[in-house]
C-alpha cells in the first residue's frame, strides 16, 4: 500500500494553494500541476478548455478507467466600478458569501497588472452605519476597497481595471499541528494534491496501473460543465471531490466519503460497492454517504454522453464553499483508496 508522505503533501500543498485559480482562470495552476506531472515523467496534454489529460499505459489496455480531480475554484469577478471607485461584484461559484466580509483580495488585469484590496460590506463602518451589524452580506452587499489611491470610477479605469477582472480572495492556507488542513478550497484541491502525491509514487516506484488510465485535472467543475470534455472510451470513471459534512451525513474529516447519490442522482452501484469492499479489505477509516445539494464532474461527463459507470470519492470537508477543512488522516484515506482502486 502507498505510504502517505507527509512532508511531500506540505510542499505540494503550500505550492497549488498559494497559486490563484477561480473557474475560468485556471492557466496558471494548470501550467503547475503539468510541470509536476513532466517531472514525474507522465504523458499529458492541455485540452482546448484549458484541462489536463494524463495518459498512463496500463498492464490490461481492454479499458480505460480514469479518474479526476478539478483545480478549479470559487471566485469572484469585477461586474462594474463604481461612481466612487468601489468594485461591484459577480460570483464565480458559489461561495457562502458572508464568509467574504474582510477579506483580502487581488484582482488581476487583462493586461497583467495585479492589485490588492479588501472585500468589504456596502455599510462597512461601525461608527457610520446603522446596519453595520445587520445588513445581508450577499453578492450585492459586497464590495471591494482598493488599497489605492481612487475617489472616482475614471481613477479606477486608470487603473487598468475594468469589467470582467478576476478577482481572488485569501486562501489562509495553513496545516495546523494537530494535521489539520485548514484553507478555503480544500473544495478540490486537497484532490489535486492526493492525485500528484499518487503519481509521484508510482513514478519513484516504477509501479504499473491496472488498466489503461486517464487522469483529468479538471477546470470549469464549479460552474458545472468541468468533465463534459473526457475520453468517450472511458469505462469507468472514479472522481476524487470533497466528501460532505454536517447534520445526519456520516462523512467527516478523517475519513473518505464515498457518495451513494447525490443531486444527480445514485452513482453506480457496482462500482460504488466494489470502492467500499477496496476500502473495507484495505482497513481504511471510509463513510458512505449521501450528498443533499451536490453536482460532480460524474454528472457533467454523463450529460455529455459518455457511457461509462461513475462514482465519487473524498476526503470529508468542514464548513465547505466558506472557511473549509479537513485533516490530514482523511486525505490519507482518500490517497489510498484511488490508489487500491488504480494500482492494486
Ligand atoms: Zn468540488
Amino acid at each position: 500500500m502507498i505510504e502517505f508522505d507527509l512532508g511531500y503533501f506540505k510542499k505540494v500543498a503550500e505550492d497549488i494553494f498559494r497559486c490563484d485559480s477561480p473557474t475560468g482562470y485556471t492557466k496558471n495552476v494548470i501550467d503547475l500541476i503539468k510541470n509536476y506531472i513532466d517531472s514525474f515523467g507522465y504523458e499529458s496534454r492541455i485540452l482546448h478548455n484549458g484541462a489536463l489529460e494524463v495518459f498512463i499505459k496500463g498492464e490490461d489496455s481492454s479499458k480505460v478507467v480514469a479518474t479526476s480531480a478539478h483545480c478549479d475554484t470559487l471566485g469572484l469577478m469585477v461586474r462594474s466600478i463604481k461612481s466612487n471607485g468601489k468594485l461591484a461584484l459577480t460570483a464565480l461559484g458559489g461561495p457562502i458569501t458572508p464568509t467574504l466580509d474582510g477579506e483580502y483580495c487581488v484582482i488581476y488585469t487583462r493586461d497583467g497588472r495585479k492589485y490588492t484590496g479588501t472585500i468589504l460590506s456596502t455599510s462597512p463602518a461601525a461608527h457610520v452605519y446603522k446596519d453595520a451589524n445587520s445588513k445581508s452580506r450577499n453578492i450585492d452587499e459586497l464590495e471591494v476597497r482598493l488599497d489605492e489611491k481612487v475617489f472616482s470610477k475614471e481613477d479606477v479605469e486608470k487603473l487598468g481595471i475594468q469589467n470582467g477582472d478576476i478577482v481572488c480572495y485569501d486562501t489562509k492556507f495553513m496545516i495546523t499541528d494537530s494535521g489539520f488542513l485548514k484553507t478555503r478550497f480544500i473544495d478540490d484541491k486537497a484532490s489535486v494534491v492526493i492525485l500528484l502525491m499518487l503519481l509521484k509514487y508510482t513514478s519513484d516506484h516504477h509501479l504499473k496501473f491496472k488498466h489503461d488510465t486517464k487522469i483529468y485535472f479538471v477546470v470549469y467543475e464549479e460552474v458545472g460543465h468541468g468533465a463534459s470534455m473526457v475520453d468517450k472510451n472511458i469505462s469507468e470513471f472514479v472522481t476524487l471531490d470533497m466528501g460532505c459534512v454536517g447534520l445526519d451525513l456520516a462523512g467527516n474529516e478523517y475519513a473518505v466519503s464515498i457518495c451513494a447519490k447525490d443531486s444527480g442522482g445514485p452513482y453506480d452501484y457496482e462500482l460504488t460497492t466494489r470502492l467500499i469492499n477496496l476500502a473495507k479489505e484495505n482497513g481504511l477509516t471510509y463513510t458512505v454517504d449521501i450528498f443533499p445539494f451536490y453536482g460532480s464532474d460524474i454528472g457533467a461527463a454523463s450529460r455529455a454522453g459518455v457511457d461509462f459507470k461513475g462514482a465519487l470519492i473524498g476526503s470529508g470537508v468542514s464548513a465547505s464553499h466558506g472557511m473549509e477543512r479537513t485533516h490530514i488522516k482523511g486525505i490519507e484515506n482518500t490517497l489510498k483508496l484511488i490508489y487500491a482502486y488504480l494500482v492494486k
